[in-house]
């Protein structure tokens, strides 16, 4: 398949099945923000049970949590993120657009990794190169832009309602970790994980579900004693590894480590390491950062706070504040990231198919359902009573439109492992065939048999 138009198809595969559809579409669509439909809900909590699975249920040593969105506006300014969360950005001074100025840098190939750049540094290289907005039109100066997004709440808006809305979803992690570490009985090391709601003020916003402005976070902050931190990040680094590779089945090919530069890094960390993505015609893009975060944010919500939040080790009677490992991926691009991953095309013209070889635990049915003809009612009927069964335990849809091929190729593009048809010998023989998405193969099994059948491949 050529990759230069992958991200196009995927789009409008989304669309067209209802995995994600435009927000507020009716009105014209609101810039980078999207609904998830039926398909892509399923998707989505598959996504997150894999996660879940991977980074809390098969560990003894991590719980989670959910935090609230609205907190105390303090914790922003604490974190930095009042006076530090800011992207540069250049005005086209024709038409007033706005860009990242590191993003056009970037395209330009003027350099790789502009992330670092300081204004000066920008206004430097747009006139050397004598660098234009996308439409062609001179830019003006680089400045900085606070990306959080401002709310007020409660019947006055003045300075004193102003709230933020969540620039990352961790910082209630911190907030809550004394809470956990007592209630939880734990002991160093141990994390707390989280997928929760982050908003960003994204200058520019583009690629589909790859940078919006409404997004999940999806986070291990691992807790430890200062010394241990190295070693823990190695280990976390590996453990992201292995859930790209092992849980989710991606192919390593398609995964790359990339470490921040000096100038790059965030404010709070000491190192940082993104977990970096093939998006086909798109090129490597991050979907993880793995940041060693020292104990900044614990120092900072002591200092902000007045609270002591530090972690008191009996054997050594010390007291202090852990060092903080932080696994952040995000939801949307991990879920656009699937997608790319697991379509497919095959053959030409009419035989042509779409299909998504999603793993069967991601996939958003498991099995579907297919009276051979729609007017028989013998066979509809027998077929009904098997999707009554199968759905009691697994996710299975039903349909009866069209022939038999267009209905496996309907069920291959939205990933459906496998389909169950009822035909003539059915009603003589309790036999049943259920046709492989990947193989195309359609073994006949005994109908009191499909339960351990699929049981056995899910
Ligand atoms: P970028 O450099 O692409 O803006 P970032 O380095 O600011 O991302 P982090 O702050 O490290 O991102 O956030 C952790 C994860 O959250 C990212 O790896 C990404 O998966 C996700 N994320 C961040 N910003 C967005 C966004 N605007 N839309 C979708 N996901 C995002």
């Amino acid at each position: 398949m050529e990759n230069n138009d992958k991200m196009e198809k995927i789009v409008s595969l989304c669309k067209r099945r209802g995995f994600v559809y435009p927000s507020s579409e009716i009105y014209g669509g609101f810039a980078a923000t999207y609904d998830f439909g039926p398909l892509g809900f399923l998707l989505k909590k598959n996504i997150e049970f894999a996660w879940r699975k991977w980074n809390v249920q098969m560990r003894d040593d991590v719980v989670e949590i959910e935090g609230a969105i609205f907190m105390s506006p303090k914790v922003w300014e604490a974190s930095g993120h009042v006076g530090g969360f800011a992207d540069t950005l250049v005005e086209d001074l024709v038409n007033h657009k706005r860009y990242r100025a590191d993003h056009l840098i970037e395209e330009a190939g003027i350099m790789e990794n502009a992330g670092g750049l300081t204004l000066e540094k920008i206004d430097e290289l747009i006139l050397k190169n004598s660098l234009k907005s996308p439409d062609g039109n001179p830019l003006s100066g680089a400045k900085k832009f606070n990306q959080l997004v401002k709310t007020h709440l409660g019947a006055v808006e003045d300075e004193s309602t102003i709230v933020y809305l969540k620039g990352e979803s961790c910082q209630n992690i911190y907030l809550d970790w004394k809470s956990v570490l007592e209630t939880t009985r734990r002991k160093l090391p141990f994390g707390i994980a989280q997928i929760g709601k982050a908003f960003r003020n994204e200058i520019t916003v583009k690629n589909f579900l790859f940078r919006t402005r409404e997004f999940e976070q999806m986070d291990v902050q691992y807790f430890c004693r200062p010394e241990d931190a190295p070693k823990y990040y190695q280990e976390w680094k590996n453990n992201r590894w292995d859930f790209y590779t092992k849980m989710m089945e991606f192919n390593p090919e398609h995964l790359r480590w990339r470490q921040h530069e000096k100038d790059e890094k965030a404010f709070y960390a000491t190192d940082a390491w993104d977990v970096e993505f093939k998006f086909a015609e798109l090129g490597f893009r991050e979907i993880e950062g793995v940041h060693d975060r020292g104990s900044y944010d614990l120092d900072q919500h002591s200092k902000f706070s007045g609270q002591d939040l530090r972690y008191f080790d009996a054997a050594t009677n010390e007291k202090f504040n852990p060092y903080i490992v932080e696994c952040s991926g995000g939801f949307n691009r991990l879920f656009l990231a699937t997608m790319f991953e697991f379509y497919r095309e095959e053959g030409e013209g009419d035989s042509k198919r779409v299909y998504l070889s999603l793993p069967p635990k991601l996939a958003p049915y498991k099995v579907a359902v297919f009276p051979l003809l729609k007017n028989k009612p013998e066979l509809v009927e027998r077929a009904k009573t098997i999707f009554d069964n199968l759905k009691i335990n697994f996710t299975t849809a039903w349909d009866d439109r069209g022939n038999v091929g267009k209905r496996y190729y309907s069920q291959d593009e939205i990933g459906t492992p496998f389909c169950v048809t009822v035909d003539f010998q059915t009603l003589e023989d309790n036999t049943i065939t259920v046709r492989d998405r990947d193989t195309k193969e359609q073994p006949r099994i005994e109908i009191e048999n499909l339960g351990n059948y699929l049981n056995g491949k899910l």
